[in-house]
């Protein structure tokens, strides 16, 4: 039997469906509303240099303020997004959203600094999607140089022409490309050569063991390695101990973010975080042909 609940939104009810399945199906189902609701929210993560210790930009994570259930996290609804096409609008409100931000925090706080947001796959199929990076820069005053849109290793190492001439594309409007969680596929390292990548993100799993495990700082020290040949930055992903962040600043790692600084944080907590971190306006790093700066 299907129940009406609101709008064109069915509810099946079956006695065979198990919990997790009708768990799954409510919440697509709320999912649907969440983004008219606003229930939607970003916070974020400050990136540090670990050569100068200043924050240098900010990487964008999706929240999810369910009014029954709380704040439900990423992994449990960009999934759901993807699947069901959702993610289109909501990656839309996402990147305006990180654009935005960042432009107030450059317009009233005179803070320069670069803003990370994570791309599904979807979006880069979709055909409006370099519209829709031009226009959130035009909108908010930000040079392209200060957006990072961050891919996962999964979706840069897929063999598809149309993706590949997509990213080309967005590299040529001076937009920064991030893989994210590299390091599981070491041997495409070589396929880096032909992406338009401007920054490397070292999954967590290695940075977690490599004060500790002398074959994880090896393979963090490799990829480092050919990163600077190919004249790509590196970025390390959840740093949580002082003993990592020492261990990765001198193979070369210059860019971290992670428990050890900040968790992800909501907009008013961001700004403190900033404001008492960082002291006199330095250039920010970063993005190797960035050339903003803070000016006095
Ligand atoms: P990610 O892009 O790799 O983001 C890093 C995740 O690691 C974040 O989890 C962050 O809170 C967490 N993290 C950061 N530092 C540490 C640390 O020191 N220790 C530990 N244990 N974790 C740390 P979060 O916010 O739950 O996001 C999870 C994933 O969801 C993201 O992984 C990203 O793949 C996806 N995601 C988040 N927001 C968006 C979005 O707006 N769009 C898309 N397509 N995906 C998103
Ligand atoms: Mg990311
Ligand atoms: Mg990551
Ligand atoms: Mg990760």
């Amino acid at each position: 039997a299907a129940k009406k609940k609101g709008n064109n939104s069915f509810q099946f009810y079956c006695k065979e469906m198990d919990d997790e399945a009708h768990e799954m199906l409510v919440l697509e189902n709320d999912l649907y509303n969440a983004l008219k609701n606003n229930e939607f929210t970003l916070h974020y993560q400050p990136k540090i240099s670990l050569t100068s210790g200043d924050v240098i930009g900010a990487e964008a994570l999706a929240r999810w303020q369910h009014p029954v259930k709380g704040l439900i996290p990423p992994k449990e609804f960009i999934p759901l997004a993807e699947q069901t096409g959702l993610i289109i609008p909501l990656g839309k409100w996402i990147l305006k959203k990180a654009c935005g931000y960042a432009g107030r925090l450059q317009k009233i706080e005179n803070l320069h600094l670069k803003i990370s947001v994570n791309i599904s796959v979807a979006q880069l199929r979709e055909p409006g999607f370099l519209d829709l990076i031009s226009d959130a820069l035009d909108e908010t005053g930000l040079q392209p140089s200060q957006l990072e849109l961050e891919i996962t290793e999964s979706i840069a190492m897929e063999d598809d022409e149309e993706i590949i001439s997509t990213l080309k594309k967005i590299r040529n409007l001076g937009v920064c490309l991030a893989i994210d969680d590299f390091g599981t596929g070491f041997s495409s390292l070589t396929r880096l050569k032909n992406l338009p990548i401007t920054i490397l993100k070292i999954d967590r799993t290695f940075v977690t063991e490599v004060a500790v495990n002398t074959k994880d700082s090896a393979i963090i020290e490799a990829i480092v390695l050919v990163a600077q040949k190919l004249g790509i930055d590196v970025v390390a992903e959840g740093i949580e101990t002082k003993e990592q962040k020492q261990v990765l600043s001198p193979i070369g790692c210059g860019i971290g973010q992670g428990f050890l600084f900040s968790r992800p944080l909501p907009e008013n907590d961001f700004l403190d975080f900033v404001t008492r971190r960082t002291g006199p306006p330095h250039p920010p790093e970063g993005c190797r042909n960035f050339q903003g700066h803070r000016p006095s």
